[in-house]
């Protein structure tokens, strides 16, 4: 017993009695005054934070990102010059479901990732698709609602999905990714990963170039249908956290190919479609990937809360060398994700270790939550404000990036005008073959069940424009599947204003 350590309050005075309420007597009674009790039951009220609103369910593991190609014509990123090793974090995620949601549901998965490079931490924040269901960010917040539960019946709502999609035409890519083979990974091992927001990367001249980041998994891509997935959840709602932790338990590391795909700031100008749209890819034909490294994840968390929930990305962390683009989407999540953190976790969220870099950090950010690093981050007390006269930290101007070379009147643009919803989700739907067809078109009838005519005859009528097979195929399964006869509205394709 003696080698025991001593069991103390969280003052550090030991406990005497872990075991029994101090009472009034054998009966009860409790007193006041027992306030190791009135502490334990605080603690237990405090033990959650608020989850996520998107991507509540996650697994993550760390790793090291290795890289062997040279792209150092492209960016002076330290972590991206050849031979470079850098420790890094993954979170995957679903979007929708909450914490205790089932693993094996249907749903874009997240792939974010965090870089600890000697220049400060660089995180992508990225899914296993790489579009996704909207362009411009004034749509997110409503596009989010769709999928959480309705106001009032506390379910979720296939009706609001299909209504705001088939209102919404820019979404046909991703949903046709979403309700194919590739929309149920079997785990995060047998997925790709896509930064899907155009980034840019700038070199030591100076020079600008836009960026698209591919994670292409080594182990394959493995699915499940829906009928396996629902058999599966029947059985654990667990199944990701226990094919990720054990695998790696076990030793068994999941890898990812690194790939990019650069484009230069001339090109950009030339592209039948906007670079910088969130709903588009580059075709490989045009800007092939060009292979950079590799991902492994080796090493599990110790405690699952510390280093996982409380683990926090933001593109807002980006270092010398890659930068942003005009993408509205990545412009919006660069304010909202590191926001979303101070709400979740306090001002200060980036001291707590999972988020720490493992270089310096030296700011001149004060007080608020979770300043456990005592003080101010200068290394000198009287340096608290800037500019000063005490050497205190100051800025580097070789991290300065060059200029990001907008133009035009500042306005409202229909984001709708010259852009074609159709023809990439054709590319893709050209690339199914008959099997992965009939599964597609079974998935979406499944997910439509019980939506009014009305709104599945409206996106029928964007299926249409990107494969007559499509909307056939849907209509069938439709038929088949509920009984759905052809609503007497004759509906056209419609986008929202
Ligand atoms: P390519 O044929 O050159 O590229 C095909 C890409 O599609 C590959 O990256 C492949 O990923 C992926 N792919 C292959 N089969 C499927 C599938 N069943 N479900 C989802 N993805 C699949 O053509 P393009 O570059 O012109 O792209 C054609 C379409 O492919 C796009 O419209 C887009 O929907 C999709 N796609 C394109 C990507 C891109 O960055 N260009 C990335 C992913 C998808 P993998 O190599 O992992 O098998």
């Amino acid at each position: 017993m003696s080698d025991r350590p001593t069991m103390t309050t969280t003052a550090g005075a030991p406990v005497p009695d872990n075991q029994n309420t101090m009472t009034a007597g054998p009966r009860g009674g409790v007193m006041l005054q027992d306030y190791q009790l009135i502490e334990k039951l605080a603690h237990q009220n405090r033990e959650r934070i608020p989850e996520r609103v998107v991507h509540a369910k996650g697994w993550g593991a760390f790793g090291t990102l290795k890289i062997t190609g040279d792209i150092s014509k492209f960016t002076k990123a330290k972590c991206l010059q050849p031979g470079a090793e850098t420790p890094m974090l993954a979170r995957f995620s679903t979007v929708a479901g909450e914490m205790g949601a089932a693993d094996h549901e249907r749903d874009v998965r997240g792939f974010a990732l965090k870089f600890y490079t000697q220049e400060g931490n660089w995180d992508l924040v990225g899914n296993n698709t790489p579009v996704f269901f909207v362009r411009d960010p004034y749509k997110f917040p409503d596009f989010i609602h769709t999928q959480k539960r309705h106001p009032k019946t506390n379910l979720r709502s296939a009706t609001a999905m299909w209504d705001f999609w088939s209102l919404s035409p820019e979404s046909l890519h991703q949903v046709t990714i979403l309700m194919s083979d590739r929309g149920l990974p079997v785990d995060p091992m047998h997925m790709n990963g896509y930064g899907s927001h155009t980034y840019s990367f700038w070199n030591d001249a100076g020079e600008r170039y836009w960026v698209k980041f591919h994670f292409k998994t080594e182990q394959g891509h493995k699915h499940f249908t829906n009928e396996e997935g629902e058999a599966l959840i029947g059985k654990t709602r667990e199944g990701y956290q226990e094919a990720l932790f054990g695998g790696i338990e076990r030793g068994e590391f999941p890898r990812w190919k690194v790939q990019v795909q650069v484009m230069n700031e001339a090109e950009a100008e030339t592209t039948s479609y906007n670079p910088f749209d969130l709903t588009k890819v580059w075709p490989h034909s045009e800007f092939p990937p060009i292979d950079i490294g590799t991902m492994e994840l080796n090493r599990n968390a110790e405690n699952y809360f510390a280093e996982i929930e409380q683990a926090a990305f933001s593109p807002s962390n980006i270092v010398p060398g890659i930068s942003y683009s005009p993408d509205k989407m990545l412009q919006a999540r660069v304010f909202s994700y590191a926001d979303a953190h101070r709400y979740r976790l306090g001002t200060h969220y980036e001291n707590i270790p999972v988020n720490q870099p493992k270089c310096p950090v030296h700011h001149y950010h004060r007080d608020g939550q979770m300043n456990t690093y005592g003080g101010i981050r200068t290394g000198n007390p009287d340096a608290y404000y800037e500019p000063n006269s005490v050497n205190g930290p100051f800025e580097d101007a070789s991290a300065k990036e060059p200029p990001l070379a907008i133009e035009g009147d500042m306005g409202r643009f229909n984001h709708r005008d010259g852009n074609d919803d159709y023809g990439q989700p054709r590319a893709l739907f050209n690339l199914f073959d008959a099997g992965q067809r009939a599964r597609l078109f079974s998935n979406i009838a499944a997910a439509m069940g019980g939506v009014p005519g009305e709104i599945v005859e409206r996106q029928l009528a964007h299926f249409k424009l990107v494969h007559p097979d499509y909307e056939a195929g849907v209509r069938a399964a439709l038929e088949h599947m509920h009984g759905y006869k052809a609503d007497t509205i004759s509906a056209q394709p419609t986008a929202a204003e």
